[in-house]
């Protein structure tokens, strides 16, 4: 899942960048009010991080504007200014919890997870799909009780189908939720190919009752597998 770090101390960024890192999300970041528009507006993501004083103005012209651009996302204040004012404005905004600096990283991480549960999986700890289970925090699949062995990438790209169960995904918007910013240095998406080949599979073999269906040209679609 891809996370959009607005922060612009550097050494709070980076402390950040990196334990997130480790609970294996994929981290963005923005250091200025400018720059966190630009991306808000160019990419989506599964959450951000939002610190409210910023060179350039207030973070909570992000809220604003993805407000006005009717954007679904999952925002966490990460703010030194403890003014309820704040808090209640950008509560107001959309955003769906707010954390006073300074914290302990722990306990971002713990919200993180939190607000992504609340939003994404219904409040539960699993996500089941047919006779798939997929367990995110663990970052385990099961088939019919039965642990099926996924690379990093096949399992995020795995979670990303099932969240979009039904609809088809583009080939640029797997790119960018699996693989983040690097997926832009250029159109050449055939890694993305080589995983969902990998990935169907695995699936397959293990006789999972969803499929990974390819629309040629424009991306994929997960569908329940009619036995
Ligand atoms: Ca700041």
């Amino acid at each position: 899942m891809k996370i959009l770090l607005v922060e612009d101390e550097p050494q709070l960024a980076e402390v950040i960048t990196r334990s997130l890192a480790r609970e294996r999300f994929t981290v963005e970041t923005a250091a200025t009010r400018a720059e966190a528009l630009r991306k808000v507006s160019d990419h989506s993501y599964d959450l951000i991080l939002l610190d409210i004083m910023l060179p350039g103005g207030s973070g909570l012209d992000v809220l604003r504007a993805l407000k006005e651009n009717g954007k679904q996302c999952n925002v966490i204040i990460i703010s030194a200014k403890d003014s309820l004012d704040d808090k209640l404005a950008g509560l107001d905004l959309g955003a769906d919890d707010y954390l006073t600096k300074p914290f302990h990283i722990a306990e971002l991480n713990a919200r993180v997870r939190s607000v992504l549960r609340r939003k994404q999986f219904g409040g539960s700890n699993t996500l089941t799909v047919a006779n798939l289970e997929l367990y995110p925090e663990e970052r385990t699949v099961q088939v019919a009780g039965q642990p099926l062995a996924l690379n990093r990438k096949e399992f995020d790209l795995l979670i990303y189908l099932l969240l979009n169960k039904d609809r088809l995904v583009t080939r640029s918007s797997v790119a960018e939720h699996v693989w983040g910013d690097h997926a832009d240095e250029g159109d050449d998406l055939d890694f993305i190919y080589a995983q969902v080949k990998n990935l169907r599979r695995k699936l397959k073999q293990s006789d999972a009752a969803v499929e990974v269906q390819a629309v040629y040209g424009i991306g994929y679609r997960l569908t329940e597998r009619i036995a």
